[in-house]
């Protein structure tokens, strides 16, 4: 065995592993770094891929016999880099973190532990992070952290997938033995993520009792279609039990009115005499920013300005209501910066665990063994990752003023964008409030965004200008190594004047989600869509 120790860390703690370890490391990150450029998306050269490429390396991968040396096993695994996009200021397309520094670390920390988070007798540092990260966000949206719980688990998806059981299982316990009945409905807006399509599909509900709900002009949910489709749901002998609430939707950044839905459930449930209809807010975009929930306005300690303020401010009113939901989500690997999974699934009453969990005890998290005290058993995942790791080393390093900076930078870097198209363009309509997210869509001639929302323009049109939008977004995503923005092809819906079908409008994506993306560079992101107008108004495609 002697001669596979090479291929491990040490056990004794010895200078020399240590260092041929971190050899290593440094390897990796100087041919990294060799490959980084911030005027370019990808590192490296950007590779184009051969239409047959994933066949060729089908035919090519072949377990070596003999094992290869470390060296050359860098080697391979930098060529995985090579043609990388990389999270700098040319990417402002999606949510997608370059992860912090602290949390690399923790990350690290994980795994080389690399403890089993579904006990603490085998995680002992996974556990205490989970249970501490879980307490420290509890306390920022307003949950009692000795009432709530939380784990980590597989991304915003996860979470809506993970309440949804627990309503479900809280609503209806003996469903765990029986498998569900046929009239379980939830509920969502139109603009919600499709995590609760998955999950109605895989929980046995199905997409037919999934009920969208119409949203409002600023992409949030309208509450009086809510409550009317849950009492047609109701007149026909459904069960409301569950509501999402989208708190940041995906593409706009809508925010929906949580208080409001609590008030239409709670009222409904009076009425009709139901338990309590279960809502998950589902964070996964808008959670970061309840970092401003204790943010003191008046004195702004950041000193941040006038129309970030006002938009912060609408924001803390919004998300403070989060408070209210049976669950929320904190996806740290969106705009919470650290790597790949890191998302926390946290629930107001760890009561409700007790549904859910293998063995019925008082304390759910507590195993039933004479050692060890914090075991996950109510999780979907057996042995679990410690990501709560890498998120605890992210709010340890960046702290709440370090998020606070930052999320209010991408905030100034949208406003700046929103200025500068509305100048250097005649025909381009900005389609959400200020967010983090700025959609735009272009106009062959002039901006008809306002007859288009209104129902005014035809069916026809509405396409022609999709599909004028769609083809500009093929000419600069030939070029997204200079800059990569984002699109959508339902940003929303709207009626118009010759069809009874609502139509999806496409509509660009601005996302910068990088700390290197400034606001001088505002004007090279501009600058590069006119120079692709120009050039697209010049080739007759459709103009
Ligand atoms: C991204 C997103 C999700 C899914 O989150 P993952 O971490 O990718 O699983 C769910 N809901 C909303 C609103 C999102 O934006």
């Amino acid at each position: 065995m002697k001669d596979l120790q090479y291929l491990y860390p040490s056990d004794d703690g010895n200078p020399l592993q240590r260092e041929e370890l971190l050899d290593h490391f440094n390897t990796i990150l100087t041919q990294l770094d060799e490959r980084k450029d911030p005027s370019s998306l990808t590192l490296g050269n950007n590779s184009q891929h051969q239409d047959d490429y994933y066949n060729q390396l089908i035919q090519q991968a072949d377990i070596p016999y003999q094992a290869q040396s470390i060296k050359e096993t860098i080697h391979d695994l930098v060529k995985l880099a090579e043609g990388h996009r990389y999270i700098n200021s040319s990417y402002v397309a999606n949510a997608a973190p370059l992860p912090n520094i602290p949390s690399i670390l923790g990350n690290l920390v994980m795994v080389l532990l690399n403890g089993n988070n579904l006990w603490d007798v085998e995680g002992s540092g996974a556990a205490t992070a989970e249970v501490k990260i879980t307490s420290m966000l509890s306390k920022l949206v307003g949950y009692d952290p000795n009432q709530s719980a939380g784990y980590t688990t597989w991304g915003g998806q996860g979470a809506v997938f993970n309440s949804l059981r627990l309503a479900i299982a809280r609503r209806f316990p003996e469903t765990n033995q029986t498998g569900i009945p046929g009239n379980l409905y939830c509920f969502c807006s139109e603009l919600s993520h499709y995590s609760l399509y998955k999950s109605v599909e895989a929980t046995g509900i199905g997409v037919a009792n999934l009920i969208r709900v119409k949203v409002n002009d600023d992409h949030s949910m309208n509450i009086e279609d809510l409550k009317k489709k849950m009492n047609e749901v109701i007149q026909n002998g459904g069960i409301p039990t569950y509501v999402l609430a989208t708190m940041g939707t995906t593409d706009t950044f809508g925010i929906d009115d949580l208080e409001g839905i609590k008030k239409i459930t709670e009222e409904i449930e009076s009425k009709h005499r139901l338990e309590p209809i279960y809502v998950h807010a589902d964070s996964a975009m808008g959670g970061m920013y309840t970092f401003f929930n204790h943010y003191e306005f008046d004195k702004n300690p950041l000193g941040l300005g006038g129309n970030v303020l006002h938009t912060l401010k609408g924001y803390q009113t919004k998300l403070k209501a989060i408070r209210q939901a049976d669950s929320m989500v904190f996806d740290f690997h969106k705009l919470g910066q650290t790597p790949y999974s890191s998302s926390l699934f946290l629930i107001k009453d760890k009561a409700s665990l007790q549904y859910v969990d293998l063995d019925h005890e008082e304390t759910p998290y507590v195993g039933n063994r004479s050692y060890g005290s914090y075991h996950t058993s109510y999780t979907l995942e057996c042995s679990r990752m410690g990501s709560s790791i890498s998120i605890y080393a992210s709010l340890l390093g960046m702290g709440i003023e370090g998020y606070q900076k930052i999320l209010a930078h991408y905030l100034e870097l949208n406003l700046a964008f929103r200025n500068k198209m509305l100048k250097q363009f005649s025909n381009v309509a900005i389609t959400n409030d200020v967010s983090p997210i700025t959609t735009f869509r272009f106009y062959p001639e002039n901006v008809l965004w306002d007859e288009e929302k209104q129902g005014e323009r035809s069916l026809e049109e509405i396409e022609h200008n999709n599909q004028f939008n769609d083809e500009f977004a093929e000419l600069i995503g030939e070029e997204r190594d200079r800059v990569y923005f984002g699109n959508t092809r339902k940003q929303r819906l709207v009626p118009s004047k010759n069809s009874s079908r609502r139509i999806p409008v496409f509509a660009h994506k601005f996302f910068p989600v990088s700390p290197y993306s400034t606001l001088e560079d505002v004007d090279r992101y501009v600058d590069f869509l006119e120079e692709h107008m120009n050039i697209y108004r010049k080739t007759p495609l459709l103009v």
